[in-house]
């Protein structure tokens, strides 16, 4: 992609209404653009992370067993009804009316409406276990809605939904999201500890949140120093495996990890004090364990083993798509931008011509782009050298092609990591072949 072609519209002031480095740089490097409080559209770069992060959840949900689908946005409010949170989630609830003046509602997440399809086709318990997923936006009507997508209205969340004949059976159905998870955000190359939740009436020790570690984060968080540098994608624990999995749950669970509202300061003493760390923490992802609370007001039933009726036992996973976007950025960057991992970057490749016009500048340039198509962003505006460089460095792309007239001449090229700011000077083959 041409620069001079992208419509990717850097700002060079510092937006006034932007109060977290993640939300300035969101809307300096042209991700997304406030429509209303909260909604967001998303630019070409921005869009381009988004379904690289939804892309990598896609990945693991599947490599866990999960099966996507996709529900709507808009449920009927009946549905609600049912389960008894129609009147219950209050005004965070954005409810509309149609012509025909049935109640209706954006849905603020789906355990209702999946609860209610399912129960249309599960009949026996050969139709569990079942995992279904959905990557949809959401609408909640926040107080505050604040930080950039961070905090939104509307958001995109993958959630899923296990539906399970034991309470044996869905702990593993558990379990299997919470390994699926820490691979997730691994391979986004974040770091994401997941502490012990508030499980409510529920009760039970089965809730987790994931949260990264950012000082911008809402909420404060404890955890053992353990957690740091940890393998969790490299591992090959397989997801079928039941006493590996469980074996695997207990030894996570089991170094301290805890949010403000769940810390203990007894468990917290027994911890090393060498290995305590404090911080502020932000949620990026949230499993829960809640046995039939849905299933059974709902009526999901199936015949068991035996021929009597059973109602399954339920979990919800989500992950918030589109705050994620916001973290990597937190826990990424320096003063000058975003520094994207590779793994979610909107462009992997930013080559910057300095010299526009010039004979061998140019060709090189082509050659590069022509090499790289979907994957590099050129920059051949007729800009100073200066203002390349800090576009390049705001936009964050992991790395910088730079072709210079003095280096062009002897077939040279400068490549530049943002990631760690190191540079070599490499002949040209020898630089697209790491780019490649
Ligand atoms: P929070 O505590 O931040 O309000 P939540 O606990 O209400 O989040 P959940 O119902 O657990 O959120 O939803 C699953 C995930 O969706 C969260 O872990 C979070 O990553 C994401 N999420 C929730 N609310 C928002 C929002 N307003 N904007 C962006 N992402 C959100
Ligand atoms: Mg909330
Ligand atoms: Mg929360
Ligand atoms: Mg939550």
């Amino acid at each position: 992609m041409r620069l001079t072609r992208a419509f990717l519209p850097t700002l060079k002031e510092t937006p006034a209404e932007a109060q977290i480095v993640s939300h300035r740089l969101m809307l300096r490097a042209g991700l997304i653009r406030q429509t209303s409080a909260g909604i967001y559209a998303w630019l070409p770069a921005g869009l381009r992370v988004l379904r690289k992060v939804e892309q990598i959840i896609r990945e693991e949900q599947n490599r866990a067993g999960a099966q996507e689908i996709l529900m709507p946005t808009i449920q009927p409010a009946d549905l609600w009804q049912r389960s008894g949170r129609y009147d219950d989630y209050g005004k965070e609830m954005l409810r509309i009316k149609d012509r025909h003046d049935r109640e209706m509602l954006f849905g603020p997440t789906n355990e209702e409406m999946i609860t209610d399809i399912f129960r249309g086709y599960a009949t026996s318990y050969r139709d569990l276990p079942r995992n279904i997923y959905h990557i949809q936006w959401k609408f909640r009507d926040e107080v505050r809605p604040r930080f950039g997508v961070m905090r939104g209205r509307e958001f995109l969340m993958k959630d899923a939904y296990s539906f399970d004949l034991t309470k044996e059976s869905s702990e593993h159905a558990y379990r299997q999201m919470f390994l699926a998870y820490l691979r997730t955000f691994q391979r986004m190359g974040l770091k994401a500890v997941p502490m012990r939740a508030d499980t409510g009436p529920i009760g039970g020790k089965l809730s987790h949140e994931f949260i990264i570690l950012a000082e911008t984060g809402e909420s404060a968080v404890f955890y053992d120093a353990k957690f740091d540098g940890q393998d969790w994608a490299g591992s090959d624990l397989g997801y079928d495996d039941v006493p590996a999995l469980e074996g695997f749950f207990e030894q996570v669970t089991s170094m301290y990890a805890a949010t403000e509202e769940m810390h203990d300061e007894v468990a917290w003493a027994a911890v090393d004090p060498a290995s305590r760390r404090e911080g502020k923490g932000i949620e990026v992802g949230h499993i829960f364990h809640f046995g039939t609370k849905y299933s059974e007001p709902m009526g999901l039933s199936v015949a068991g083993p035996d021929g009597q009726p059973v109602v399954p036992q339920m979990g919800s996973y989500g992950i918030g798509v589109s705050r994620l976007v916001a973290a990597l950025i937190e826990a990424n960057h320096d003063e000058n931008g975003i520094k994207w991992p590779d793994a979610v970057a909107p462009w992997k490749v930013s080559i910057l011509n300095l010299k526009t016009g010039d004979a061998a500048c140019d060709a090189i340039c082509e050659k590069l782009h022509a090499a790289l198509p979907d994957d590099a962003i050129y920059d051949d505006r007729s800009e100073r050298a200066g203002v390349k460089f800090a576009d390049a460095d705001l936009m964050g792309f992991p790395w910088q092609v730079i072709v210079g007239p003095r280096g062009a001449a002897a077939g040279k090229v400068e490549l530049k990591r943002r990631m760690t700011g190191e540079r070599e000077e490499l002949p040209i083959e020898e630089a697209l072949a790491k780019l490649l």
